[in-house]
């Protein structure tokens, strides 16, 4: 194969599972008119396809043609992990910050292997949507789809290794990739109607750190406390908000009690269509609904008051973290540094076990997270602010 069909490779490969198989064992696919418009393809050779095939093609309606070119071009899209999804969300506008300085000030710079490529007004850094994703690097990617059915299962970083034929290093490095990818679900959450909010605690956990002189003997259980006096300031805060729709955000805010400064951090963007919120009456929540103008109705839950006028209480937010705790549970504690990842999986679990097709899910939400690359990239520094004296 030349060298202008080698970007396809993975396609074609792919293309002899798919169901289009019936039809012809090999595609070319001509990159010149693929150029301006990735997945408009006009054309296509089929090589060594029986003449009967090829008659059937000919006499197919032209809509029957565009409904198969649709066929094939979803197909594609779906097996091509690094280069597909990132012309599927060109609408997206905030596919369109720059990866290497988050700046939105960006125009786009001409073409480059046939996608779209920007270039960044304030650092002056071409990128394509590929360049902050988080596959950008990634070796061996071709197992990548081999590795997320048994990522999503939940096995051990070990067992997926194994199962995947890839080394246990790869395989840690995969999974934080693409939880970091998972992330920018929470941070499209928009919430609406009733926001409830509450914080729970886990322990400081420095699990797998190497550098450990001392056994861990903390393993990052989380404690989900209703009564919150007897908080230490050791423990990590990680505030939980959900709406009545579905829509949730976990996040880790700080070490003991959160302030209003991280309340406004966490909701930020989240609160403009003004939900009601709900919350447990923390002094820092008080302030944020002040500053953002919401309504704000509190339940003293350790004074037994559960709901107010039938509507207002914090039941699902409690669920929401009594659920967590359970779901925390296979991994038997997490180190802290990557706490935030395992929420930002927890957050989408359900979503993605619930699609019809996970596999496809996961691959379309890593490839739709334009800046997981840079996510991944400031776990430490995050964890070193966080715990920070
Ligand atoms: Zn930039």
């Amino acid at each position: 194969m030349n060298n202008n069909n080698k970007a396809y490779g993975f396609s074609l490969r792919c293309l002899r599972d798919s169901e289009i198989t019936a039809i012809s064992p090999v595609f070319f696919l001509d990159r010149a008119y693929l150029k301006n418009w990735l997945w408009s393809i006009k054309y296509i050779y089929l090589c060594k396809m029986n003449e009967a095939l090829l008659n059937q093609i000919n006499q197919l309606s032209e809509a029957e043609k565009a409904s198969l070119t649709k066929q094939i071009e979803r197909f594609i899209f779906d097996s091509r992990i690094d280069i597909s999804v990132e012309e599927s969300d060109s609408k997206n506008k905030s596919a369109n910050l720059c990866p290497h300085c988050q700046s939105s000030h960006t125009r786009k710079n001409g073409f480059q292997y046939g996608v779209q490529r920007f270039v960044c007004n304030d650092c002056k850094k071409n990128f394509r949507y590929s360049t902050g994703m988080a596959t950008v690097h990634l070796k061996k990617k071709e197992y990548l789809k081999t590795y997320i059915p048994y990522f999503l299962e939940g096995y051990s970083l070990e067992k997926c290794a194994k199962l995947t034929g890839i080394c246990k290093q790869t395989s840690f490095d995969w999974r934080h990739k693409i939880l970091a990818a998972l992330g920018k679900y929470q941070d499209e959450q928009k919430f609406s109607g009733i926001l409830e909010a509450d914080e729970m605690f886990f322990e400081h956990s420095e699990k797998g750190n190497k550098n450990l002189e001392r056994t861990p003997r903390k393993r990052g259980k989380s404690v989900y406390v209703k009564k919150k006096r007897g908080i230490s300031n050791d423990k990590i805060a990680v505030v939980v908000g959900c709406d009545r729709k579905g829509n949730k955000v976990l996040k880790v805010a700080t070490k003991g009690r959160i302030s209003t400064k991280d309340a406004d951090k966490i909701f930020e963007g989240k609160v403009e269509s003004k939900p009601i919120l709900c919350t447990d009456g923390h002094r820092s929540y008080e302030a944020f609904a002040k500053s953002n103008n919401l309504e704000h109705h509190t339940v003293k839950v350790s004074a037994k008051e559960y709901v107010k006028k039938g509507i207002y209480h914090v039941q699902h937010v409690n669920q929401t973290a009594s659920e967590l705790n359970k779901w925390m549970r296979r991994f038997n504690g997490v180190s802290t540094k990557y706490l935030q990842n395992y929420l930002n999986w927890f957050a989408i679990d359900k979503l993605i076990e619930e699609s019809q097709n996970p596999l496809k899910k996961t691959v379309l939400l890593i490839a739709g997270a334009f800046t997981a690359y840079n996510d991944y990239s400031k776990i430490i520094d995050n964890y070193n602010i966080l715990i920070r004296p």
